[in-house]
């Protein structure tokens, strides 16, 4: 019986089925404003999916930040990178609600985690509290919004996972009300032929399809002529009321004469999957254009769970003389769903456009080791770093190798090893392994330095070069002067810089002991709150010094007054 009932719940809408699983009336909202989106769950991101919603703070920061219901401080994170200022509340039915890019934590939470900054001397911590040692109740302030970490504007940044398997889950599940009435938009349709037979309008290569919006607001592709095994993809985004911004769409279907052949949505997904995001989008695509192809198909190496119907991967087999009408429905969270319609023929045509596969001499078997000597490096590939056999274009130079382009995702890390052997000691100091980004700046790769040998681990095929940092970090005081008296003083701001190789590590003191200076990278600035009050003496000395990443490094030292 209660098979039955859910089938027919499944019939109805997968989506209502998804939201029975979920409290509704629990959780709070984490702002006390309207919530408007600047990213939904699941929204195709670079390398990953987005584990939260973004919240808008209407361009401010230090908006209180709630709990959504009662719980314990489970983890507090604060990181130059990434999620920036963090936490983690576990709630007593199996849920932790995570707060991101925060300003600064609550006074209570503010207090725990600076004895910890001060007693471990570094800025970036993370610590797990003990169960029950740090309670909050439900519409307490817990933090403030800000906008630390990876974020390039305020927002919250906000998840709720699964306390025991931290799979994120899309926060609007839980009844949370986004305003939105605003169907996906389409940007682009494209058609792959897949098999080695397979040609989509006189081509073998992928091609865009034209597409015309109907009456009833759903889209009408021309007509295509196809033979093999074949796929469609589409590029396009989902606005909310209240805001521009262009966000991800919820779920994607597509039906062949009527028959599900693929279905995705963002309920969920697993951390550990999220990277097999570019096996979802065309990778190709994506490092030429920058656009985000979603694939209605799935390739072999493709091991994403949020499929929730598959035939035949969602290829389709197109016979001579057959014709087919091939559907997407693109959903967003509130069902309001675009349509598109692709209607083709089966029919066998000479491809005028042949497929792409360029020859090189070096082929790379995916599921197997490959190595290479390039002369001024060696590269290593593990198993499975690529998704796909094919042929790798490798260059060699003074110094440099060209590795592919970034047309190609490696989804593990792959090693680089110059060799530095004919370098000088001071010379191997100031050297470091950088890769030249689109605009052939040289961007600092970690570099690990053994006798004549200097490795490095990427995910990033492009070209890698030994390059030189001579210049130490700069630093400069941006709010007060020598000598100055600074009673009225909130706060020290400093500004740090390195011209190369990039600031690896700081350390400040007054009067000889250790202050925590907070930094933010995208600022370049490094801020000290008085409120710490590690000050004794009227007259104040402040030492700072800052290192870069091949260890050269500046003193900056000042002196000033206050009571
Ligand atoms: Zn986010």
């Amino acid at each position: 019986m209660r098979f039955y009932f859910l089938g027919i719940l499944l019939l109805l809408s997968p989506f209502l089925q998804a939201q029975e699983k979920y409290p509704q009336d629990t959780f709070q909202s984490p702002l006390d404003i309207p919530l408007v989106l600047a990213g939904t769950f699941g929204e195709l991101r670079s390398n990953h999916f987005h584990s939260g919603i973004d919240i808008k703070t209407q361009r401010r920061q230090g908006l209180p930040v709630l709990a959504i219901a009662d719980g314990t401080v489970t983890r507090i994170k604060v990181s130059l990178w990434g999620y920036g200022k963090a936490l983690y509340v576990a709630h007593p039915n199996g849920y932790t609600s995570v707060y991101a890019h925060l300003q600064k934590f609550g006074p209570e939470i503010e207090s725990y985690i600076k004895d910890i900054q001060y007693k471990k001397q570094s800025f970036e911590v993370e610590v797990f509290p003990d169960y029950g040692e740090l309670k909050v109740t439900k519409g307490s302030t817990i933090a403030y919004s800000g906008n630390t970490g990876g974020s390039s504007g305020p927002h919250l940044h906000f998840e709720i996972r699964s306390s025991v398997t931290e799979k994120p889950t899309n926060p609007l599940l839980y009844g949370y009300e986004v305003r939105d009435a605003t169907n996906p938009t389409l940007l682009g349709l494209y058609g792959y032929p897949l098999s080695e037979d397979a040609v989509i309008n006189q081509s073998a290569r992928k091609i865009q399809l034209n597409f015309t919006k109907q009456p009833d607001g759903s889209f009408l592709a021309d007509k295509i002529n196809a033979i093999g095994n074949i796929g469609f993809g589409f590029n396009g985004f989902d606005r909310q009321d209240m805001a521009a911004n262009k966000n991800g769409v919820y779920a994607v279907k597509q039906t062949v004469n009527g028959k599900v052949y693929s279905e995705y949505d963002f309920e969920t997904f697993s951390f550990g999957e999220t990277r097999y995001i570019n096996t979802l989008i065309d990778y190709a695509h994506y490092g030429k254009f920058q656009q985000r192809i979603q694939k209605c198909f799935k390739e072999p190496h493709n091991r994403l769970g949020i499929y929730k119907t598959l035939h035949n991967n969602g290829e389709i087999t197109v016979k001579e003389g057959m014709s087919y009408t091939v559907e997407l429905l693109i959903s967003d969270f509130k069902m309001n769903q675009t349509k598109v319609v692709i209607p083709v023929e089966g029919k066998s045509e000479v491809p005028k456009i042949p497929r792409a596969d360029s020859k090189t001499e070096n082929f790379i078997i995916a599921n197997k080791p490959n190595n290479f000597d390039l002369g001024a490096a060696k590269v290593y590939f593990p198993a499975n770093t690529f998704y796909k056999d094919f042929y790798i274009e490798l260059e060699k130079g003074q110094d440099t190798v060209a590795i592919h382009n970034e047309e190609v995702a490696a989804h593990r890390n792959f090693t680089i090893s110059f060799d530095a052997s004919k370098y000088s000691g001071a010379d191997k100091k100031q050297l470091f392994i950088a890769r030249l980004d689109d605009r052939q700046k040289p961007r600092y790769s970690k570099t690990f330095k053994r006798d004549g040998s200097f490795t490095t681990r990427t995910r990033t095929l492009g070209t890698y070069t030994l390059a030189r940092d001579t210049v130490a970090p700069e630093i400069k005081a941006r709010n007060f002067k020598e000598k100055q008296w600074l009673s009225n003083y909130s706060y020290l701001s400093l500004k740090i810089s390195d011209d190369l190789s990039g600031v690896n590590s700081y350390n400040a003191t007054l009067n000889g002991e250790w202050i925590l200076m907070e930094y933010e990278p995208k600022t370049k600035t490094l801020t000290y709150n008085f409120d710490d009050k590690i000050l004794d003496k009227t007259q104040c000395d402040l030492k700072v010094v800052v290192t870069d990443n091949v260890g050269n490094s500046s003193t900056f030292q000042s002196t000033f007054f206050r009571k």
